[in-house]
Formats: C-alpha cells, sequence, structure tokens
C-alpha cells in the first residue's frame, strides 16, 4: 500500500525552504509537486520530528526520511541502542535502526 502525503520539507508548498539556489527553486523533495508518495505503514520520523529537515542544521533535507516526514515501518518493538529517539550520542542516526527508532 502507499499513499501520498504532504511534502513535510516544504510544507506542501512545492517550493525550497531554503531557497538554495533561487527563489524560485523547486522543492528537491517532492519536485515541486507539494506531496510524496510513501509506503505504509508509515511512522512519523522520529529523527526529525517529522519536519523532514535536517536536525543538525544542515539546510538539507533529513536523511532518515529523506525529507518525506515519516517513514515506513511494520514493527512496534524500540531499537534498544537509541531507546527509541533515532540518534546516536554524536547526533547522527542511530546505525542499528537507521534513525528509525523501531527494529525493521
Ligand atoms: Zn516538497
Ligand atoms: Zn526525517
Ligand atoms: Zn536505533
Amino acid at each position: 500500500m502507499a499513499k501520498y502525503i504532504r511534502c513535510a520539507y516544504c510544507n506542501g508548498t512545492g517550493k525550497d525552504p531554503y531557497s538554495l539556489l533561487s527563489t524560485k527553486s523547486g522543492c528537491l523533495v517532492c519536485e515541486g509537486t507539494g506531496e510524496n508518495e510513501v509506503k505504509e505503514p508509515a511512522i512519523k520520523c522520529i529523527y526529525c520530528s517529522g519536519t523532514g529537515k535536517n536536525p543538525l542544521g544542515a539546510r538539507i533535507h533529513c536523511i532518515v526520511c529523506m525529507g518525506h516526514g515519516s517513514n515506513y515501518c511494520e514493527s512496534n518493538t524500540k531499537c534498544l541502542r537509541c531507546k527509541g529517539s533515532g540518534k546516536s550520542s554524536d547526533g547522527l542516526p542511530c546505525t542499528l535502526c537507521g534513525g528509525i527508532g523501531f527494529w525493521k
């Protein structure tokens, strides 16, 4: 199953939230459509809190959800290494769960 959800990175506007190239440049995540196709079941991206933006402050999309704001996840068992936070101690995505926060 797949469904279309509003693009978290550009908040559905279809525009690049950081205007990296120009103020008219389109969102790189949804390619200007304002929405992305996601596989179900999908859960909110724990790593970026569903914002689709890189939580480390870099002006790029979240590398865990690729800017979609949610991740495909069938499991409801929390990752033991990051305790479901999706983050390693250095702030990078947990290497065990890939930043999703749950076992795959
Ligand atoms: Zn977008
Ligand atoms: Zn994310
Ligand atoms: Zn983890």
